[in-house]
């Protein structure tokens, strides 16, 4: 068994014109100590049979064997695990100081310090141990590499031109220290300085256009290779921060992206969570709700047709009732719609507007409820039927002056009574004392007033008919019959409690009775949720999209700090690292950058969400639409924060962990080529 044993080994490379042998297969075995030193021209092949015997190269034929073991063609480098490597340009870490420098193959392994100050000190090196490599000479930084090469202790040590860009003095100095190395451990150098390989070397191989000459002699060794301790991944840390600092720039552009990804799935979030409750609570905030129409619904199929028409009627007031027993309180009334509709134009002053909503309520003292609602005036005594209360869309509409003014509707139709015609004429001055604010989105100018007040009114006209005799409106439309447009089809239905909404919404939602129940403010509410949740589903869309694209970004940044750091990457692996610990360098800075938005997001999204919530009540009138559950959802404390982190970090590891696993492989040999 030899300590090294080359086995027909030999590198071809395809060119433009064939293939060529830069190592013609050649046996070599290596004795267990001593400085053999690889001479020939530049271009003879020197440094492929160095890269083939340390396995920073697969050679094209044969193999490397160490102990009898077999090391070229796996995965790592020979060099990496049973060796130390000695390059012309140095490769040090710049940025790292001389000891750390030195420790780092060590550190892999769980070494520490101490053993690479020891050695500093017997290369007399010991004055420089803290300071950064960048600022030592070429001599120096060629002496801390030999300790670097040796602070794993190998049993052999390569050197690709070692003095190659060194002047003599410093030569002789690295010489000296390879040949003290070499006394007990095997240094194989390649060298084509002939002066210095004749002091030095104890056994010589030269080589020519890839053909390799020359006798070592080796004798066998027993010893078996020494057990290495087990992995330490702290020197990680050493490169994820110095990989930070490099990438800076780069870095907090992903930063501000993951911030932006992070914030707009918080909103989004927020939103999903917030939309419903804050239309819950404001579709109670207008006197629109209280109010319903209740109409018989009946289908009329068409003699001979395939049509069928949907009748509406009247119901009775004892039909309605015992239908909606379910709903506790509620007043019930006819519409005298006929007569006093619920759009009508008007006039503030001389001018005639367009038509507006007139609705009634039961209650315009608003005691009862609503009286909240009043942003402006006072609440009417409900004792004068020329009080009313107006929406802020209709101030809004026609202007703050109008408040306090008299608005003018008056409606006239025409009744057939007892066989006469009869002219009616209803007019009411109708003064605003109140302006309430109601959920203002998608909803349009009202002017509610009183429909008992109302009623008395319209008790004291009178029809008359041909005979003379006379009726007042009120008990005409209460004794006009079911299908009769005087009793304007339906009959309206008050409630007395806010809390009955949402049974009343229930049976519209629900639908199945003979008797039809239609509310415009559900109306209104129905479509605000269709348009929330067609703005939900373009939302995630949206949200989904950004994380694309975030992704991508992330992919990008980290895939192009591996590419600008391939050099280094090489050197680590030549040094002692696995491929996963080299590339979880910059997975790792990407999870770090996607946890570390992720939790700024967080800080950052209350205020955030208090400014939007600011925005969106401005422009819809909705409190609090957005609501993220940053304290506990589904019953778990701090659910959302520790998901979305969580998350994050996931994220960051999966979009750059693609684009390098895709692209990992690196040409060791190419990327340290000493040029
Ligand atoms: P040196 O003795 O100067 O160290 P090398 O071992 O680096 O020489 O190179 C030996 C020969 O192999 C040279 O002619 C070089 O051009 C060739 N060679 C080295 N690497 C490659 C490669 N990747 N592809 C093609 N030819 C190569
Ligand atoms: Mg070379």
């Amino acid at each position: 068994m030899y300590l090294l044993h080359a086995r027909h080994i030999g590198k071809r490379y395809q060119t433009s014109s064939g293939p060529f042998w830069a190592l013609r297969p050649c046996s070599i075995r290596f004795p267990d100590r001593g400085l053999i030193a690889i001479e020939g021209k530049s271009g003879s092949g020197k440094s492929t049979l160095l890269h083939l015997l340390s396995g920073i190269e697969n050679p094209s034929v044969g193999n490397v064997y160490y102990l009898g073991k077999k090391v070229s063609r796996r995965a790592l480098p020979f060099v990496g695990e049973y060796g130390g490597m000695v390059f012309q340009h140095y490769n040090l870490i710049d940025g790292m100081s001389v000891v750390d420098n030195v420790a780092l193959p060590a550190k892999m392994r769980g070494g520490g310090k101490k053993r690479a100050l020891a050695l500093l000190a017997s290369f007399g090196l010991k004055d420089l141990a803290h300071r950064d490599v960048k600022a030592l000479s070429g001599g120096e930084k060629q002496r801390v590499a030999i300790c670097r090469a040796l602070i794993n202790d190998p049993r052999v040590v390569f050197a690709d031109e070692p003095t190659g860009a060194l002047d003599e003095t410093n030569s002789i100095k690295v010489m000296d220290a390879l040949k003290r190395i070499s006394k007990d451990r095997l240094v194989i150098m390649v060298s084509h300085n002939r002066a210095l390989v004749d002091v030095y070397a104890d056994k010589r191989l030269w080589i020519e256009d890839g053909k390799v000459s020359g006798a070592l002699n080796a004798s066998q060794t027993k010893r078996e290779p020494k057990k290495r301790k087990g992995r330490r991944h702290g020197w990680l840390w050493t490169f994820f921060w110095r990989n930070l600092k490099r990438n800076a720039f780069k870095d907090s552009m992903c930063f501000l992206a993951g911030m932006v990804g992070f914030l707009s799935l918080l909103m989004g979030f927020g939103y999903l969570q917030g939309n419903m409750p804050a239309m819950e609570a404001e579709q109670q905030n207008t006197l629109n709700y209280l109010s319903a129409k209740v109409s018989r619904r009946s289908e009329v199929h068409l003699p001979g047709s395939t049509l069928t028409l949907v009748k509406r009627t009247s119901p009775s007031e004892e039909e309605t009732r015992e239908e909606l027993s379910g709903l506790g309180g509620f007043e019930l009334s006819p519409d005298y719609g006929y007569f006093f509709p619920m759009a009508m134009p008007f006039r503030i002053g001389e001018d005639v507007k367009e038509p507006c909503s007139f609705c009634p309520i039961w209650d315009i003292t608003l005691t009862q409820h609503g009286d909240t609602l009043i942003s402006r005036g006072e609440k009417p005594s409900g004792l004068r039927f020329d009080e009313c209360v107006v929406n802020e869309e209709f101030i809004r509409r026609y202007g703050k002056e109008c408040f306090g003014e008299e608005v003018v509707v008056s409606q006239r139709s025409t009744v057939s009574f007892g066989g006469k015609g009869n002219e009616v004429f209803v007019e009411a001055k109708l003064r605003l004392v109140a302006v309430v604010k109601e959920f203002g989105f998608l909803n349009v100018p009202r002017v509610y007033y009183s429909l008992p007040l109302l009623e008395r009114h319209l008790s004291t006209i009178d029809l008359i008919d041909e005979n003379g005799d006379s009726e007042d409106i009120v008990s005409f439309v209460r004794t006009s019959s079911e299908d009769s447009p005087y009793a304007s089809y339906d009959r309206l239905m008050f409630l007395s409690d806010p809390k009955q909404v949402a049974s009343v919404y229930h049976l519209i939602e629900k639908g199945d009775s003979d008797l039809e129940l239609t509310s415009d403010a559900y109306s209104l509410w129905k479509s605000f949720s269709s348009l929330s949740s067609a703005f939900v589903s373009s939302l995630s869309l949206f949200v989904c999209l950004a994380f694309i694209g975030l992704a991508l970004i992330l992919g990008m940044a980290s895939f192009s700090s591996f590419v600008e750091g391939k050099k280094e990457s090489a050197l680590l692996l030549v040094l002692g690292a696995k491929r996963g610990e080299a590339f979880s360098i910059y997975i790792m800075e990407s999870a770090a950058l996607c946890a570390l938005s992720a939790a700024f997001s967080l800080i950052f999204s209350p205020f955030l969400q208090r400014f939007l919530n600011h925005l969106l009540l401005r422009q819809f009138d909705v409190h609090d639409l957005l609501k993220m559950p940053l304290g506990s959802f589904l019953g778990i404390p701090y659910l959302v924060p520790i998901a979305l982190v969580v998350g994050a970090i996931i994220f960051g590891l999966i979009a750059s962990v693609i684009p390098i696993a895709v692209n990992k492989r690196i040409s060791l040999a190419e990327e340290l080529r000493d040029e």
